[in-house]
């Protein structure tokens, strides 16, 4: 009888402790409730593909208490994967859609290239740290993104030969706009990227052609780890 009674409070308390913990699906749920749809992410295919990447697949091992915190976390090679809400941001700014080729620069973990790989028709992502831009390679293809293509190079010059580009996101914090990026952006494409000095606040700015007319807006104070040239 005593030990029944162990058996049945400690069954409880694994059940419990576990019900805190939920499971990724549903900490997934919550980042989305309270770090995106509470603040101002509202397109809905968007909110669907933050839904059902698994962030917790993008990061080392000894984070995984964190996937799905809001923050940025710390990856292989001193670099970041991007806090959620920022990559959500970064992403609503560009308002991909389904017919839109995509470029990348910075894959870091993957994960930010999934989203896009979920909105977009096709995407192409640039790593310069040839470690990472494997590791990511061989994620997003078991994952089964067959839309996705990850190139190992320093994205400073884009992909000229994929060009012209929809959309262009850089995730990596540079010190100016690179010309070449712009010029691959087609007629009536956008192009996000934090600019600003090195160790410093950039700035998210925001690139549009229209018309043959470029305009740049800034949009957000951000961090980011800096875009190294080659
Ligand atoms: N988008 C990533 C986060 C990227 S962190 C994610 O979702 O996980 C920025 C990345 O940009 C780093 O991996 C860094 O190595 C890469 N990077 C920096 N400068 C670069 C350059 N010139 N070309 C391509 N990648 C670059």
């Amino acid at each position: 009888m005593n030990k029944l009674l162990v058996l049945a409070m400690a069954s409880c308390f694994v059940a419990s402790s576990l019900k805190g913990q939920g499971t990724y699906d549903q900490l997934r749920e919550k980042m989305v409730e309270e770090q995106l749809e509470s603040r101002d992410i509202e397109q809905e295919s968007l909110l669907e593909a933050m839904r059902k990447v698994p962030r917790h697949l993008f990061i080392p091992e000894e984070y995984l208490p964190w996937a799905y915190t809001d923050r940025a976390l710390p990856i292989a090679d001193g670099q970041t994967i991007t806090q959620p809400y920022v990559v959500a941001y970064m992403t609503q700014v560009l308002q991909v859609g389904p017919e839109d080729k995509v470029l990348e620069i910075g894959t870091g973990s993957g994960y930010q290239a999934a989203i896009l790989g979920e909105l977009a028709r096709e995407v192409y992502t640039i790593e310069i740290v040839e470690s990472l831009g494997l590791e990511a390679r061989k994620r997003l293809s078991n994952m089964g993104y067959e839309n996705i293509e990850v190139i190992i190079g320093d994205g400073y010059n884009g992909l000229p030969a994929q060009a012209p580009f929809d959309a262009i996101m850089v995730t990596a914090g540079a010190e100016e706009l690179p010309q070449p990026l712009i010029d691959q952006l087609a007629d009536g494409g956008r192009m996000i990227i934090p600019v600003g000095p090195h160790g410093g606040v950039r700035q998210l700015t925001l690139v549009t052609r229209k018309n043959g007319e470029l305009k740049s807006e800034k949009l957000m104070a951000v961090r980011f780890v800096p875009f190294i040239r080659q």
